[in-house]
């Protein structure tokens, strides 16, 4: 795609049985403390890797269960069928582009993946963090924090699909 680096990598749940491909080039990569993020994930943070949809050959029917963790269901967010643990997450909101997010240790080569650029709901975090990102608190300037962060790169790639 014209202005747009190569990209192509494999993605797999932590057992594999949920598999997907990702074709175009991540738009950015951020860290998100929020509750929804450590309940879904397990863990303290989730480490997410954000994604045009238009780039990602989604994992074959019935190896992903998606549910909706807080209405109105803008982001469907998939666990492995077979092993339960996060696979995929699909946004759609209202005057937005479609996004795929991926967590960074679901791509098959994370080493190739660009670093995070900031935090969001880290009024959220469980544990300090200091990596001289920025940190973003609060449900409007965290998401206004994100919208800033990978609209850029959205738009710099838009009307090539
Ligand atoms: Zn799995
Ligand atoms: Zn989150």
């Amino acid at each position: 795609m014209p202005g747009e680096p190569a990209f192509h990598q494999q993605c797999q749940c932590h057992c594999g049985a949920a598999a997907f491909e990702v074709q175009r080039a991540p738009l950015m990569r951020f860290i998100c403390h929020c509750t929804i993020c450590q309940r879904f994930n397990g863990t303290p943070f989730a480490d997410m890797v954000v994604l045009r949809s238009d780039g990602v050959v989604p994992p074959a029917d019935g190896t992903v269960d998606f549910g909706t963790y807080r209405p109105p269901p803008a982001v469907q967010r998939g666990k492995c069928a077979t092993c339960n643990k996060p696979a995929i997450e699909f946004m759609r909101l209202p005057l937005m582009p479609a996004l795929t997010f991926v967590p960074a240790a679901n791509f098959a080569d994370a080493a190739a993946l660009p670093a995070p650029r900031l935090h969001t709901f880290y009024d959220k975090r469980v544990a300090d963090i200091d990596d001289g990102l920025p940190k973003h608190r609060g449900y409007l300037k965290s998401q206004l924090a994100f919208a800033r962060a990978f609209y850029p790169a959205w738009w710099r790639t838009r009307g090539v699909e």
